[in-house]
C-alpha cells in the first residue's frame, strides 16, 4: 500500500515553505496537504474549540482550515484521512529556525505534537533562515529524514525536529543528532499611538548573539548542520523529582 504523508505548516498554505515540502517529497508516497488559511506562526499547540471551523478544498488532496496548525492535524487525521490515517505527519518547512526554547512558541512544532499524541510519526522541518531562503536545501532535508523514519520509525511519544542552515546543499557540513539548545531574545515591547489616540504594544526581538551551548541544535545549525532533535513529550524534570520530594507538607 502506498505510504501516506500529511503535510501541514504554521506559516499558512500559501506560504513557499510548504510549497517546496510539498516537490520535495513527491517521491516518498500519496500526499495530502491540509494547512491553515493564513498565518499561525507562535500560535503553539493551540485547538480552537471556541468557534466552528471550516475546511476549503483548494484542488485535490489540498485543504485550507480556518484555524491553527493543532486543528489542521486533528481535522486531516480525524476526518479528511479518517479511511486512513497518514504514515507520516510533516510539518514545515517554516520560514525561520525553531531552536531551543522556540519550540515551545511554535506551531510547526506543535503540529507535530499534536500528530505524535495521535500515534502518528512526525516531523517538523525549520529552515533557519538568514538571506538567501534556501527552502530546497530544507526539502531535500526533509525528504532524507522522512525516509529514515520510514524505514527504521522513531520511539514512541518523541517526533524529530529537524533544523537546516539557510545554505545550498552542497555548503551542509552534515547531519547531527542534538540536544534541544536555549536561545535569547531581546525582549523588546514596541509601545506606540494608534490613529484614534489609543496606545497598543508589539512584541518583538531580534535573537541575541550568545554561547551557544556546545551539542545544541542551536550551535550545530550555526556551525551549518542539520540538527535533528528527539522532542519527547513527558515534559518532566526528571532531576527536579528529588530535591522537590523533600518538601514536607502539612499533610
Ligand atoms: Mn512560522
Amino acid at each position: 500500500m502506498r505510504t501516506k504523508i500529511l503535510i501541514t505548516n504554521d506559516d499558512g498554505f500559501y506560504a513557499l515553505g510548504i510549497k517546496e515540502l510539498e516537490v520535495g517529497l513527491a517521491g516518498l508516497g500519496e500526499l495530502t496537504i491540509v494547512a491553515p488559511d493564513r498565518e499561525q506562526s507562535a500560535s503553539g499547540h493551540s485547538l480552537t474549540l471556541q468557534h466552528p471551523l471550516r475546511i476549503n478544498e483548494r484542488s485535490p488532496n489540498h485543504y485550507t482550515v480556518d484555524g491553527t496548525p493543532t486543528d489542521c492535524v486533528f481535522l486531516g487525521v480525524n476526518h479528511i484521512m479518517r479511511t486512513r490515517r497518514p504514515d507520516l505527519v510533516i510539518s514545515g518547512i517554516n520560514r525561520g529556525g525553531n531552536l531551543g526554547d522556540d519550540i515551545t512558541y511554535s506551531g510547526t512544532v506543535a503540529a507535530a505534537f499534536e500528530a505524535t499524541l495521535l500515534g502518528i510519526p512526525a516531523l517538523a522541518v525549520s529552515l533557519d533562515i538568514a538571506r538567501e531562503h534556501h527552502f530546497s536545501t530544507a526539502s531535500r532535508v526533509a525528504c532524507e529524514v522522512a525516509g529514515k523514519v520510514l524505514e527504521h520509525g522513531i520511539p514512541v511519544d518523541t517526533l524529530l525536529n529537524v533544523n537546516v542552515p539557510d545554505r545550498p546543499w552542497e555548503k551542509l557540513a552534515g547531519f547531527r543528532i542534538t540536544r534541544q539548545g536555549k536561545r535569547s531574545y531581546s525582549d523588546v515591547v514596541r509601545e506606540n499611538v494608534d490613529p484614534r489616540g489609543r496606545h497598543y504594544y508589539w512584541i518583538g526581538g531580534e535573537v541575541m548573539q550568545g554561547e551557544d551551548l556546545k551539542g545544541t541544535d542551536a550551535a550545530l545549525v550555526r556551525d551549518g548542520f542539520v540538527s535533528i532533535t528527539p522532542i519527547h513529550l513527558d515534559l518532566t524534570n526528571h532531576q527536579a523529582l528529588e530535591p522537590l520530594e523533600n518538601w514536607e507538607w502539612s499533610c
